[in-house]
């Protein structure tokens, strides 16, 4: 793995240099780049903004890793607010919902985090709109399936996340792609080792090809999560050849990532769907991007530097 990524995620985990670039007065404006901002009011301009130039969105309120009840029932209750109010604003038809299981009990009791899932999804349903399960790191990735699981018995529309990294996916991929079943696919965010995922960026490319096609081929509804411009190339063409219309699949980046080649996809008559976090608990987000580009970690270091 490339040393800065390396370097990046461990400062992600760390709470000496948390404190220091959460409470930098720059943080804000370097974080508003990728981020909504922090309450739902925020959330619901941004979608509103993205929606009126063609695009749809799925929302992720920021936070993971819950410790306790008290706190998951905070994150359930901050998506009932935010689902209310894309509903008022007249944008639940075209933004959705992203959560993570972790943010709501998965670690502290899977039932916990089923009963909280559920209580997003039925709200979700009863606004018109859709719920899609992140995927976080691979120690979660049974339990998530599981969950998954569960809540389709009941929600059917309810989305999976698979992650190319996995030397799993492949697999998952083939048995997720039936009728009915939105499953996006990402190259994975988290720091895993080698024996779950592969290690060679270049390998994780080619399996996220394979997994693309088996997506394509199969009878479900895939959401092809990538910045990536051979892949998004690749994705178009393979989804021709295979008979897949525009509306039968999905592009999916996130909120300041590629915003001209998201309108460029839309304009062409694709469905492209912008991930949107807000939220307080901006800190790991914002690591992560930052370790899957250097770019972006110039940009913030030089911004640092600059005005603090
Ligand atoms: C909608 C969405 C949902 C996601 N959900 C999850 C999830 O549930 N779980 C999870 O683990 N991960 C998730 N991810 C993150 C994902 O796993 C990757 O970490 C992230 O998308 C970066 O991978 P990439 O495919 O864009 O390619 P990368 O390998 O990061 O980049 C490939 C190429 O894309 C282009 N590119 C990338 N970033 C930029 C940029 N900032 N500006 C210009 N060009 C750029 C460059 O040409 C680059 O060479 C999600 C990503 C998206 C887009």
């Amino acid at each position: 793995m490339n040393p800065l990524r390396t370097l990046i995620l461990a400062a992600a985990g760390n709470n000496a240099i948390r404190r220091v670039v959460a409470t930098a007065p720059v943080s804000r404006d370097v974080v508003r780049r990728f981020v909504a901002g922090e309450t739902t009011a925020e959330a619901v301009e941004v979608t509103r903004t993205l929606v009126r130039e063609g695009l749809t969105v799925t929302l992720d309120h920021l936070g993971e890793d819950t410790t306790d009840e008290a706190t998951a029932d905070a994150v359930v209750r901050a998506y009932l607010e935010l689902l209310d109010a894309l509903d008022e604003g007249g944008l639940a038809e075209r933004a959705e919902v992203s959560v993570k299981l972790t943010a709501v009990g998965q670690l502290l009791d899977e039932k916990l985090a089923l009963a909280n899932a559920s209580r997003i999804c039925a709200a979700a349903e009863s606004h018109g709109t859709t719920v899609t399960l992140d995927m976080e790191d691979h120690t979660t990735t049974d339990s998530t399936l599981r969950i998954l699981a569960e809540l389709r018995e009941t929600w059917p529309w309810v989305g999976a996340v698979l992650q190319s990294y996995l030397r799993r996916t492949l697999d998952d991929s083939r048995r997720l792609a039936v009728a009915g079943s939105r499953v996006r696919l990402c190259k994975g965010a988290y720091f895993e080792p080698p024996e779950v995922a592969f290690p060679d960026p270049h390998e994780v490319d080619l399996s996220y090809v394979r997994c693309a096609l088996a997506l394509l081929s199969g009878d479900g509804y895939p959401m092809f999560a990538t910045h990536d411009p051979r892949l998004v190339r690749l994705v178009g063409d393979r989804a021709a050849f295979y008979g897949r219309k525009p509306g039968s699949f999905e592009f999916q980046m996130l909120y300041g990532i590629r915003p001209d080649e998201q309108l460029r996809l839309a304009q062409l008559g694709h469905t492209v769907r912008v991930y949107v976090p807000y939220g307080a608990e901006w800190y790991g987000y914002l690591m992560r991007r930052l370790a899957e580009r250097p770019a972006n970690t110039a940009f913030f270091l030089r911004a640092l530097a600059t005005k603090t």
